[in-house]
């Protein structure tokens, strides 16, 4: 199992997933001019996706699902809620196949079976456990908390993609209005640096392949600041780096040249 993110910020947010057979896209956020060239860096078509997940439905997740249908008809895996909230606010040329996941057992897309969770935001929002040929990736973003059944089901991963949003000292130079900064800062906002370190401590990372963090504020984070935060409750040995913000990143498996 490999993953690369395509774009990662408050801006737009995907991220692909691949195994030998399966191949999809977690959340579109992306505008429809970098839809094909944002693939086509992973090298990838459209074409070549299987089916999308959706974790929640904020723009920055879903602005771009309407236009990747049109070019593919795709499946769109989420929970019933969420997928009817889908239904009612994004305005699809033809209405994609809407596939509900089940609660308890794994769900199967092709090779990749996929367990989701709750997390804690604005609006109903899930995380994933994807799993393939016995490894075991975890995504989680858009949280005001890592909630600690999370913590206690993750406890052998061999990839990780989790949110650092934000370091809560930028917001005291920050422009924003103080209801967003209170959102954003407060159990249905987003995961701060620390409480994205914390999280790191907890989970079960210790043969961890790669840590990435992901949908760092382009205006309240820096991802050297990220980074360094994340470090300091990480093992030496266990690759870490941060999603770049609006391009595509590196796959998993090409780290090592830009790790930190
Ligand atoms: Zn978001
Ligand atoms: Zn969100």
């Amino acid at each position: 199992m490999r993953f690369c993110s395509l774009s990662s910020c408050s801006y737009a947010n995907s991220v692909v997933v691949q195994d030998n057979n399966t191949c999809i896209l977690i959340d579109c956020g992306l505008r429809k001019r970098d839809i094909k060239p944002f693939l086509a860096q992973a090298g990838l078509t459209v074409s070549e996706l299987d089916a999308i997940l959706v974790t929640h439905c904020h723009i920055d997740h879903v602005y771009g699902l309407r236009f990747i249908c049109q070019e593919k008809n795709l499946p769109i895996y989420s929970s019933a809620n969420i997928l009817k909230k889908l239904g009612e606010t994004v305005r699809f040329k033809t209405p994609p196949k809407f596939i509900p996941f089940g609660r308890c057992a794994g769900n199967k897309i092709g090779s990749l079976v996929v367990a989701y969770f709750s997390l804690s935001h604005d609006v109903e929002t899930i995380g994933f456990m994807l799993s393939s040929n016995g490894e075991q990736m975890g995504f989680i973003t858009d949280t005001g908390y890592v909630p600690t059944s999370c913590l206690d089901t993750f406890q052998a991963l061999d990839y990780l993609y989790i949110e650092s949003n934000h370091d809560p000292d930028r917001y005291q130079k920050s422009t924003k209005p103080p209801y967003v900064i209170r959102r954003n800062l407060g159990p249905t906002g987003h995961l701060s640096n620390k409480q994205c370190s914390q999280a790191l401590k907890s989970l079960g990372l210790e043969n961890c392949k790669l840590v990435v963090l992901g949908h760092l504020s382009e205006d309240d984070n820096d991802p050297a600041l990220a980074l360094n935060t994340a470090r300091r409750h990480l093992s030496p040995g266990i690759p870490l780096v941060s999603a770049p913000a609006r391009t595509p990143g590196n796959w998993s498996d090409q780290h090592s040249s830009f790790g930190v």
